[in-house]
């Protein structure tokens, strides 16, 4: 609690509702340009093939002369994929990331602990056909957004190694 208290100070996250179903990117996906938080916004269309939701910086617009920032918008979907396309890299090659994990491990507690929950959960993994959000929830701190891509995702309870 301490930890994501931390995060959303540091990333001006006023408040989070991490159990939001439909929304599992809420204060999770940070601009890789100036450090803000993105935000979600729905483009509207009578044809609902044609709706999307989009995620952009939360200072794309400010007002009042101040510099925007330039970083370009990215879809849900693209978001979705991303997550889905990580886990299954870990997967294909969960030895190799297991072994890694417990060399990075060092004497901190929390991030031990992470590391055998995160090992267990790869060891008993199936396929996913479809987005799973409680995984989703327990591996994902935050993805950082460059130029409209995903460029990084961060690990719950991870230090950026
Ligand atoms: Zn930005």
């Amino acid at each position: 609690m301490e930890r994501r208290r931390a995060f959303a100070e540091k990333y001006e996250i006023v408040k989070v509702d991490y159990a939001m179903i439909d929304n599992p990117f809420a204060g999770r996906v940070i601009c890789g340009h100036c450090g803000s938080p993105f935000g979600r916004k729905v483009w509207n269309s009578t044809d609902e093939t044609l709706r999307r939701k989009i995620w952009r910086c939360n200072k794309k617009y400010t007002n009042k002369g101040e510099k925007s920032c330039g970083n370009k918008h990215i879809d849900d979907r693209t978001l979705y994929q991303a997550f889905i396309d990580i886990f299954y890299a870990i997967l294909e090659n969960k030895e190799h990331f297991i072994n890694k994990w417990r060399q990075q491990g060092g004497d901190d507690l929390l991030q031990k602990y992470k590391i055998e929950q995160f090992t267990e959960l790869f060891r008993e993994a199936i396929l996913l056909s479809k987005f799973d959000i409680d995984l989703y929830f327990k591996l994902i701190e935050k993805m950082t957004v460059v130029n409209g891509e995903k460029n990084n995702c961060d690990f719950v309870g991870w230090h950026r190694s």
